[in-house]
């Protein structure tokens, strides 16, 4: 005896040791003998099989044969393929469901590990089965929640319609397959007409449910192949794959106008009547990139909207009118005011219309900026709309120059009254100043300020300059029109005194420059 312990395997202890490890796993130990046709016969299986069975192999039942029929019928081939693969000696692993004797559907894993073959040939693998229903049923979760995800960053959460970011990725495959095959394309805009004012009066939920009425209509309207998109706010886009020329283009087009000009759109603050406005392109093989297209798209629904809404125009029709700037909403504003003064005073409304334009062309040659131009513009419209707050007696008297000092006195309140009218309107507000400063004087002698020179807004001496051309040239009761020439010959010789010499200058070259019709 040398001390040391001898060492005994106790082979029931290891037994013991052995089924304590496999019963606190989940797995399924076993051995087995696989077969060319993807059969397999038990040699031993350890415990825990009847929780993946939900239930006990009958007595009297083979192992083998019970597991067989609980594979689900979808995953027998898979399960067969495993067992031929582990037959010919190699590693086999797969995954399938059981339908166990509890109805519970269950995925196995399975792993197969063949031995070398015995001396007949028979092959015997060893084997471990586990669980993992749970671990599939969170890869579905996971996988539904990306492919949901991946649909609402495709769709519109509103309308349910894709959007822009889905109908560039499409499209741009349209375009590839349009250049291949040799086929058309239509692409329609659409703009609802006056939204805004839907939105002002019946508020944004009433403005919603008309953007999902709308998109209703566009889906029915289109062909199955159709790509239809929210292209943001209360716009819409359309592609036409394969469109066989613009005729076919418009009438698609023309007959969602027209269904919706037909049928009002029903919502919670009941039937509302609907207009939407069309720019059409037809893009030919191998033509202008998507963006060109749509811009060309973009620019017909902008003449649409011009050209009076609800109509659809097609890009090929544009012409250079359609391009010029749409009148703003303030303009029509101020031109409703202009009028209405202009009755009051009873002179004709052409005056303050020639004002206005004349004033905008003399900004433009004075390459005043868009806002200072629309500034000019709505100056001239409204430069005597103080005069609506003029009594009757004020107004004839002036009209037939027989004013006393009291009266010149009140009608030289018109610029101010002007000004706070505007001054109380937030889209004219700007031009206030343009109105209360209009009868200043460049020495400094006119009124309400008696400003000078540089002193007097910039707009206030244009709207002057624009004024006092359209008087001279359309003559009064005390006076005679004076032609072009001579009401020129005036300005010039009043420029320092009245009138600033710069603006004039500026008068002469609206009239050289360019053609008249626009401001005559
Ligand atoms: P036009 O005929 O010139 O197109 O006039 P419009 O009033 O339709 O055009 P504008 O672009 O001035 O107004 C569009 C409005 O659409 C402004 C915006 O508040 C509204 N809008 C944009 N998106 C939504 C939306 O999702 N829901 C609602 N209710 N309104 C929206
Ligand atoms: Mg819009
Ligand atoms: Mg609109």
């Amino acid at each position: 005896m040398d001390g040391a312990l001898p060492i005994r395997l106790d082979l029931a202890d290891a037994l013991a040791a052995l089924g304590a490890i496999v019963a606190a796993h989940d797995d399924v130990f076993f051995a087995g003998e696989v077969f060319a046709d993807g059969t397999y016969r038990e040699l031993f299986t350890g415990p825990g099989s009847e929780r993946v069975l939900g239930g006990p192999v009958p007595p009297g039942k083979a192992f083998e044969e019970v597991w067989a029929e609980h594979v689900h019928p979808d995953d027998r081939v898979v399960y067969a393929e495993m067992n031929q693969t582990a037959e010919r000696g190699e590693h086999a692993e797969r995954e399938y469901r059981l339908v166990g004797f509890d109805g519970v559907v269950r995925w196995v894993h399975d792993r197969l590990r063949p031995r070398p073959a015995t001396g007949d040939g028979r092959r015997i693998v060893d084997g471990v089965i586990s669980d993992v229903t749970a671990r599939r049923a969170q890869e579905a979760a996971l996988a539904e929640a990306i492919e949901t995800a991946e649909q609402r960053a495709r769709t519109d959460a509103l309308t349910g319609l894709f959007n822009r970011r889905h109908f560039h990725e499409a499209a741009a495959a349209e375009l590839v397959r349009s250049d291949r095959e040799g086929s058309a394309i239509g692409l329609v805009l659409l703009d609802v007409d006056r939204f805004k004012a839907v939105n002002d009066r019946y508020g944004h939920d009433v403005g919603d449910q008309v953007l999902v009425a709308v998109s209703e209509l566009l889906g029915r309207s289109v062909r199955q192949y159709d790509i239809v998109a929210r292209w943001g706010g209360e716009e819409f886009v359309v592609l036409l794959p394969g469109i066989a020329d613009d005729p076919s283009l418009v009438n698609v087009a023309t007959e969602i106008t027209d269904a919706l000009r037909a049928t009002p759109i029903e919502t919670t603050a009941g039937p509302l009547p609907v207009t939407i406005s069309a720019g059409a392109i037809r893009r030919l093989p191998y033509g202008d990139g998507l963006d060109v297209a749509l811009d060309a798209a973009d620019r017909a629904l902008y003449a649409a909207k011009r050209r009076g809404r609800d109509r659809v125009v097609l890009a090929g029709e544009v012409t250079a009118r359609d391009a010029i700037d749409e009148e703003p909403e303030a303009v029509r504003l101020a031109e409703g005011l202009a009028i209405a003064a202009s009755i009051r005073e009873a002179i004709p409304p052409l005056h303050c219309r020639q004002v206005a334009d004349l004033a905008a062309a003399i900004a433009g040659a004075l390459a005043l900026t868009p806002a200072e131009v629309l500034r000019c513009r709505l100056g001239g419209w409204l430069h005597d709309v103080g005069k609506l707050a003029m009594s009757d007696t004020v107004l004839q008297a002036a009209a037939q120059r027989e004013l006393d000092d009291e009266q010149r006195a009140l009608l030289r309140r018109h610029a101010e009254v002007g000004a706070a009218v505007v001054s109380a309107l937030p889209s004219l507000s700007d031009v206030a100043p343009a109105i209360r400063h209009h009868h200043e004087r460049f020495d400094g002698g006119g009124y309400p300020s008696g400003l000078a020179g540089d002193g007097i807004p910039l707009e206030a001496r244009i709207v002057a300059v624009a004024d006092a051309y359209s008087a001279l040239t359309a003559g009064r009761a005390y006076q005679r029109p004076l032609d072009h020439d001579d009401a020129m010959l005036t300005l010039v010789a009043a420029g320092g005194a009245s009138v600033d010499p710069q603006i004039v200058e500026a008068l002469a070259r609206v009239f050289s420059g360019r053609a008249l019709d626009d401001v005559a």
